[in-house]
């Protein structure tokens, strides 16, 4: 059996159900999966686990095949792995299971309230994983020596603790202290005290699973506001811990999908409309909030004692990746928290907690790591039989992703490869998921940007496959639905911010023709300047200006056509003789066919972040949460012309509602829905014309909802099939798995 069947418990299960039938036989680890031994009853023994598998399990596929080699005379036995070479594979952290919290609640158990109880069925896993193969020497809590009563569950097939390597209980496993900012520790009960300092208003950080946290009370608009403040996060939204499904029903909308995604094993933050009232600095002008179940014991026991949600995000220091060690974040997160709640386990490799959004009903994945990573993608078989890759993703939301057998590995999240801490982790992982699938790169897989840090590591790894980036965003999206790699070619559509075109200028509204060989750019957005380049992407007025002077030419008086306006007051204030002299002269200004400037631009007109985005993505998010406003809003503006999508009468249209006073929200919407149609009859007509039955829908742009639903919806109900990424993200998280399939597929060419 293959998939996600080593270090779940799925040996023991075998077990179980063998002993119960009365096989006689073995099972083992065998390389990538489990293998079963038996005299007779392998049918019924599959049907059985099909019916009854782990929790954690996840079986892939299965094979039958006669077996003429030695095997035990009676019994059923599980037998040390074949051969010193065979791996176990790791599992993800999985959130705590319903017979671990029972345990934990219960006084009477002697895990009565122990933050690090764990079972086969749920505890860390890659999290404190430092080596292979997988076992607890080879994990943090190899400083911690079983005491008899867990070595007695660790060794009973019979037990929910067999083989469970965290296995820990009061006696033997790591302990909690609260400290104060200062490092001084404080008496009493650490989960009581932390909780009643965050009841009282104060921030206190927390070693939670895969790095430290940063919690506040959420209904109390001064510590919220106090920690955006101390964190210099003035806008981005801040995620939310639920105690439970009551305190979820009470804060945001559930349906049934929604409630799912909450309560599965890896306890994603999910974003949900809110219904329920929370410190207005939690998610400013975001009508949706980002919330979470508690996902181990620390923070089902912590919760317990709160009655209203908490305020969880990551303890970093801007731009750099969570903290993940007590002394560094005493040091760093000092004048942020005024208390830590620390322990004495090592986290072994960063984990940031996975973000997922529903789009319609689908799920679609922002941030992959937490409880995903490094669960294998199972591809089309056709991959089986190809070389194996090595794709080193991009510089933004990096991921990595090693394919080999037919199974896509892709990381978990790591950040943007401009923090030094970034690219230590990023070296670090590459080296444990190398040992951990015994994986050795010959041909490595790039984007083509020259400039990339996730290029030049790549370069030193092997021999490089440059890819192109909305190219791989395409072929992520073929991967993940099973495309085989000798499928025809779809139409790709992909909205994003900036990839490196295959001319050396950069794109990111495209319409490519794609399979997982080859890619030709049939159509793309209208390229426009990126006045003082690297600053248009966080200043959306420069981009306002370079789309306005592109629609309307450089010497076009606005006032006249438009009357006086304020954003144009707002636009007179700034350099733009230089600016435009720099974009005449090509002097810093490189020409994008971006869709995410597209959306800064048009924010910047309706006065939405004009001078500045705090975050990636603030401006469209705060336009998409206007347009979201305005549900019954049909208006649109002309943006197709029949040959292809022009911005020019979408600017007039927009500036002649600016001018005649039409609220935000409405042009908002009209914008939505000028895009979406554009969008459409442009992918329809080229679909048409190449004869092509399947588009796929991507990039970062395409995380708007209203953007995405909408432009579905229509497309489907022309008769196109659509496929959009579900469990990898559409952001450049994704980018890895799509650069492997393509350097895996082109190989089997060349
Ligand atoms: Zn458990
Ligand atoms: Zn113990
Ligand atoms: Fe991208």
């Amino acid at each position: 059996m293959r998939g996600l069947v080593q270090g779940v418990g799925f040996r023991p299960r075998v077990w179980h159900l063998a002993q119960q039938a009365g096989l006689v036989g073995e099972v083992l680890n065998d390389g990538g999966g489990v293998l079963i031994r038996l005299r007779a009853g392998g049918e019924a023994l599959m049907q059985a686990l099909h019916e009854n598998s782990p929790p954690l399990a996840r079986i892939d596929a299965l094979e039958l095949r006669v077996y003429t080699g030695p095997l035990p005379e009676s019994g059923f036995h599980i037998v040390a792995s074949a051969g010193g070479a065979a791996r176990t594979g790791i599992s993800p952290d999985a959130a705590t299971c319903p017979d671990c919290l029972a345990e934990v609640n219960d006084p009477h158990n002697r895990r009565h309230r122990y933050a690090f109880t764990n079972c086969t069925n749920c505890g860390p896993r890659l999290s404190i994983t430092r080596a292979i193969p997988y076992d607890r020497a080879h994990t943090t809590m190899a400083a911690f020596p079983m005491c008899p009563a867990c070595q007695a569950e660790y060794a009973d097939p019979a037990n929910r603790r067999y083989h469970a390597q965290p296995n820990a209980c009061p006696d033997c496993g790591p302990q909690l202290a609260l400290v104060d900012a200062t490092g001084q520790p404080l008496s009493g009960d650490p989960l009581a005290q932390a909780a009643a300092l965050i009841k009282a208003g104060k921030i206190v950080a927390i070693k939670g699973l895969g790095g430290f946290q940063l919690a506040a009370d959420a209904s109390n608009e001064a510590a919220v506001s106090h920690l955006r403040a101390r964190k210099r996060r003035p806008g981005k939204p801040l995620a939310l811990m639920l105690r439970d499904m009551d305190m979820a029903a009470k804060t945001v909308a559930l349906d049934a999908p929604a409630r799912a995604l909450l309560q599965n094993w890896q306890a994603p933050i999910v974003l949900l409309a809110r219904i329920g009232k929370v410190a207005p600095s939690v998610a400013p002008g975001q009508p949706r909030l980002g919330v979470m179940l508690p996902n181990t014991p620390l923070h089902h026991i912590l919760m317990q004692a709160l009655d209203h949600p908490l305020v969880l995000t990551s303890g970093n220091v801007s731009g750099d990746p969570q903290i993940i060690d007590n002394s560094e974040a005493l040091q760093k997160l000092g004048c942020i928290a005024d208390y830590f709640l620390l322990h004495n386990r090592d986290i072994a490799n960063r984990m940031d907690d996975s973000v997922v959004q529903m789009a319609g009903n689908t799920p679609q994945t922002l941030r992959r790591a937490r409880g995903y990573a490094p669960a294998p993608l199972q591809l089309h078989k056709g991959f089986a039989d190809l070389p194996p890759a090595l794709a080193m993703g991009a510089d933004l939301k990096n991921t990595f992703c090693l394919l080999k057998n037919g199974q896509a590995i892709v990381s978990q999240h790591m950040g943007d490869m401009k923090s030094p801490q970034t690219q230590r982790d990023v070296r670090h992982n590459l080296a444990l998921y190398q040992k951990m699938y015994d994986f050795i790169p010959v041909r490595v897989a790039v984007d083509m940007h020259p400039g990339y840090f996730s290029t030049r590591l790549g370069q030193k790894m092997g021999e490089v496959v440059p890819v192109q980036h909305h190219h791989a965003h395409i072929a992520a999206v073929m991967a993940e639905h099973g495309l085989p790699p000798n499928a025809g070619p779809v139409l790709g559509v992909v909205l994003d911010g900036l990839g490196y075109g295959a001319d050396g200028t950069i794109w990111g509204g495209e319409f490519l023709l794609a399979d997982f060989r080859q890619f030709k750019r049939l159509a793309h957005f209208p390229p426009i300047a990126l006045p003082g380049g690297d600053k248009a992407n966080t200043q959306p007025w420069r981009n306002l200006f370079a789309h306005l002077r592109a629609a309307f030419g450089p010497d076009a008086d606005l006032r006249e056509q438009f009357g006086p306006l304020p954003v144009l007051d707002r636009l007179e204030a700034k350099p733009l003789q230089m600016l435009g002299q720099m974009i005449d002269q090509n002097l810093n200004s490189p020409v994008a066919s971006s869709a995410g400037r597209l959306f800064d631009a048009v924010a910047a007109a309706l006065g939405l972040c004009f001078e500045r985005q705090t975050y990636e993505g603030e401006a469209a998010m705060q336009l998409q949460a206007m347009a979201e406003t305005c549900t019954s809003e049909t208006g649109t503006y002309l943006i197709y012309t029949g040959k292809g999508l022009t911005w020019e009468k979408l600017w007039s249209g927009i500036f002649y509602d600016i001018s005649n006073g039409v609220a935000t929200g409405r042009i908002a919407r009209r914008f939505h829905n000028a895009l979406v149609q554009g969008i459409v009859r442009n992918t329809l007509a080229i679909a048409e014309d190449k004869n092509l039955q399947t588009v796929v829908l991507s990039g970062g742009v395409m995380q708007n909802r209203l953007l995405f639903s909408e432009t579905r919806r229509l497309l489907q109900a022309s008769g196109v099939a659509v496929l959009s990424p579900v469990h990898y993200p559409a952001n450049d998280g994704g980018i890895s798995l799509g650069q492997a399939t393509i350097a895996s597929a082109s190989m089997q060419a060349s």
